[in-house]
């Protein structure tokens, strides 16, 4: 039995009779940008997320940059900021011209550090982009404390975390703004690109609505240099019906990790730290060892997929070469480069194929551990 690391095909089947006359209802409306779903959508997700504006992207990428840009991240100032994320977090940081300063991660969450953010800051720093990596919050609240004590935004990718929380808190609460993704394969994916931005600040949420459209105010009159960064329509009507499946497909994947826990618990593998004050909602379920090649092999031989996030910290990334950090400055992020694999844990599987999962890393790290 094969098993991925995502199912879109499943998950289609499951909700295309919910979906479909959705779909086809606005192809033939012709009404295809900032109409009536996506109004919709912002609501629901502003409402998911207890968040007072929420504002339609054409993808998480975009929403970071508008959100850098509604704060008004500019050219020469430093944005502190993980080297282990997807690339986008910090992609967007050098496209305004601004300086990503990295700071290094806790070795059991992946999370930036936020004890190792205070020596970061100089006096460029304009804000703190912490990622809520694999699923769980990043440690917002003790982040939002060193950004109000230092006059800092706090900027949340959240992209990988819809449904999370912290303190009790839906992720975006302790930010002063944050991004969501909906690319296809995360918790809640479009069929294409789509983000959000949320905020509960009335004026970043007018600047992010503007700036989606070309900064225009009105129309065909520009307060800023803007973008076309708006979600789609068919994009939203898609989203909203999946939106209404989040908490059930949520807790099929905290299920998936109880299982998980329990059959790999005797495993030298070191399991996700999920910290007792977050709601972590596995966006991956990530474990690590130092045979982590050789365990992907062994997996892939037998048909699981397993996935690698990330394999070279960004700051060791060619593109970010010019930024000047060197191998070993970020020890805890190099070495979970090294170390990490994510498996199947996605609202489409069964038992039996965690089980079989499972089954697997236990016959590899038993015949790892004769061989030694
Ligand atoms: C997916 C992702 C993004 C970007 O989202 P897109 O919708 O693909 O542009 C940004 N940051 C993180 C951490 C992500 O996982």
């Amino acid at each position: 039995m094969q098993v991925r690391m995502a199912d879109l095909g499943s998950q289609y089947r499951r909700i295309q009779a919910e979906l479909e006359p959705l779909v086809l209802e606005v192809l033939a409306s012709g009404r295809y940008i900032l109409g009536e779903h996506v109004h919709a959508f912002e609501q629901e997700v502003a409402q998911v997320c207890r968040a007072r504006y929420a504002i339609g992207v054409s993808s998480g990428t975009d929403a970071l940059k508008l959100a850098l840009r509604a704060v008004g991240i500019q050219p020469g100032d430093e944005v502190i900021t993980t080297p282990f994320t997807f690339v986008s977090t910090v992609e967007v940081v050098v496209q305004l011209g601004a300086k990503p300063v990295f700071v290094d991660i806790d070795p059991y969450t992946y999370n930036l550090d936020p004890d190792q953010v205070e020596s970061a800051i100089t006096p460029r720093t304009r804000a703190i982009l912490p990622v809520d990596l694999y699923g769980q919050s990043a440690e917002m609240r003790a982040l939002r404390a060193i950004a109000d004590r230092y006059g800092l935004w706090l900027i949340e990718d959240a992209a990988q975390a819809i449904g999370a929380r912290h303190y009790e808190a839906p992720i975006g609460a302790f930010a002063h703004v944050a991004a969501l993704s909906f690319f296809p394969t995360k918790n809640i994916g479009a069929a294409g690109d789509a983000g959000m931005v949320i905020t509960n600040d009335e004026q970043l949420a007018y600047k992010v609505r503007s700036l989606r459209v070309h900064g225009m105010n009105g129309g065909y009159y520009y307060e800023d240099i803007g973008y076309t960064a708006r979600l789609d329509e068919l994009q939203a009507v898609i989203l909203r019906v999946k939106l209404r499946h989040l908490e059930e497909w949520t807790e099929r994947r905290r299920y998936h990790a109880t299982l998980y826990r329990t059959l790999l618990m005797e495993t030298p593998l070191q399991l996700p730290l999920a910290q007792p004050y977050n709601y972590h909602v596995y966006h991956q379920f990530t474990v690590r060892t130092a045979q982590r090649d050789a365990l992907r092999d062994y997996l892939r031989q037998r048909g699981i997929e397993s996935a690698v996030y990330y394999p070279l910290p960004l700051h060791l990334q060619p593109a970010y070469r010019f930024l000047g950090y060197r191998e070993g400055d970020f020890p805890h992020a190099e070495r979970a480069a090294r170390e990490v694999l994510s498996l199947p844990v996605h609202s489409e599987l069964t038992e039996d194929q965690i089980a079989q999962v499972a089954q697997s890393i236990l016959e590899f790290t038993q015949a790892e551990a004769l061989a030694v």
